[in-house]
């Protein structure tokens, strides 16, 4: 049979980098047996993405992660890819490769697992969804988590992107209406099911496809959606990336209390590095109001949400658990941040 398969990848773009993706027609023998072995590597123009220059522009596309396109219906599969030079070393622009590198150099001997909790605001035009044309809605209260539509807006898009990541089989852990009219979060990454791995490359994998759907779901309704991380200024919510992460010893009771001091130390010695790489415009969201500990201060806490780094209530009463780095911004990259946390807290 004959699939359509949507290789996807990142492009050069500066300071945020963007997806971009195209339609590959994979004959399949047998689509119950598909493996990443299917799918071809491909190339694209370098010079349109913002990643090469017109004279020397082809740039390899390699699949290094599919799932099941729940668009396009069954038999049909989203690739993801990285992109690579035509000697087969990764282009500059492959945050993922560094990502693999950090875990070869150590960090998978930890088992890492994450969680993202991704947020995003929804924009008709130039106005975020619920909004008035000119104006400002009710002041934050009602929204967050809110019900009717007074109070909730997008909602039909939002349940539709949530359907779709469970059709391609992605680890999504939930959603929740935000703080901002607008404004909306889902989580993608470690949810307690036995046969998944939510290993650094899995999750970050998951958020970029989720992503992906979010947006190509948006054209339908014509919608879309921005991660910018304070899409509007004065007293409204910024949109981050809560970054949720666990390792075998922060899970293990024998070990966890120690390695979780260890861990907070090496998080705030090295707090600037983190702060340079969460996401562009970060400054304007960690202001040290609406739930954010300011840009230039790093603090930790038990349930502290105002905190950079919080504690939740299971690792402080139990002992082991996980911890949640609450500075990184929506527009941030997970492949980064699963980095940067993992250089720093196995000290690479
Ligand atoms: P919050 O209370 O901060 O809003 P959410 O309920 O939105 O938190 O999201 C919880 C996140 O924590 C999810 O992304 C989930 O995958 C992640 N998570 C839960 N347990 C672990 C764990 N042991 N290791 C890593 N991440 C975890
Ligand atoms: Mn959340
Ligand atoms: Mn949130
Ligand atoms: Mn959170």
């Amino acid at each position: 049979m004959i699939s359509m398969a949507e290789y996807i990848w990142m492009d050069g773009a500066q300071p945020t980098q963007r997806l971009r993706s195209k339609t590959k027609i994979v004959p399949m023998e047998n689509i119950e047996n598909v493996t990443l072995e299917h799918f071809p590597e491909w190339g694209f123009d370098g010079s349109s993405t913002y990643q090469a220059q017109g004279h020397s522009s082809d740039l390899v596309l390699k699949p290094v992660c599919f799932v099941d396109d729940p668009i396009r219906g069954r038999g049909n599969f989203l690739v993801m890819c990285e992109v690579m030079n035509v000697d087969g070393t990764p282009h500059e622009t492959n945050s993922r490769a560094k990502l693999r590198k950090t875990l070869e150099d150590g960090a998978a001997k930890e088992d890492p697992w994450f969680g993202f909790e991704q947020e995003y605001t929804l924009f008709r035009g130039r106005t975020p969804l619920g909004w008035p044309e000119d104006g400002y809605p009710a002041p934050q209260g009602p929204f967050y988590c809110g019900v009717g539509a007074d109070e909730v807006f997008g909602r039909q898009l939002v349940e539709e992107h949530m359907q779709l990541c469970i059709d391609a089989g992605l680890m999504i852990y939930g959603i929740n209406a935000e703080v901002m009219p607008g404004q909306w979060e889902y989580q993608v990454g470690y949810r307690g099911v036995k046969e998944e791995s939510a290993d650094a490359l899995a999750t970050s994998d998951h958020n970029w496809f989720a992503r992906w759907l979010l947006y190509r779901i948006g054209e339908d309704h014509g919608i879309t959606a921005t991660l910018h991380p304070k899409p509007v200024r004065g007293d409204w919510n910024g949109a981050g990336q809560h970054t949720n992460f666990s390792t075998k010893s922060l899970r293990d009771p024998a070990t966890g209390t120690q390695t979780m001091k260890t861990y907070l130390q090496r998080l705030e010695n090295k707090h600037m590095d983190h702060i340079k790489v969460y996401g562009a415009d970060l400054h304007d969201r960690l202001t040290g109001a609406h739930e954010t500990c300011h840009i230039n201060e790093f603090r930790s806490g038990p349930s502290d949400r105002g905190a950079s780094i919080r504690i939740p209530i299971a690792m402080q009463k139990e002992g082991c658990g996980y911890l949640e780095d609450r500075r990184p911004g929506a527009n941030a990259d997970p492949y980064v941040i699963a980095d940067r946390i993992l250089r720093t807290i196995c000290d690479l």
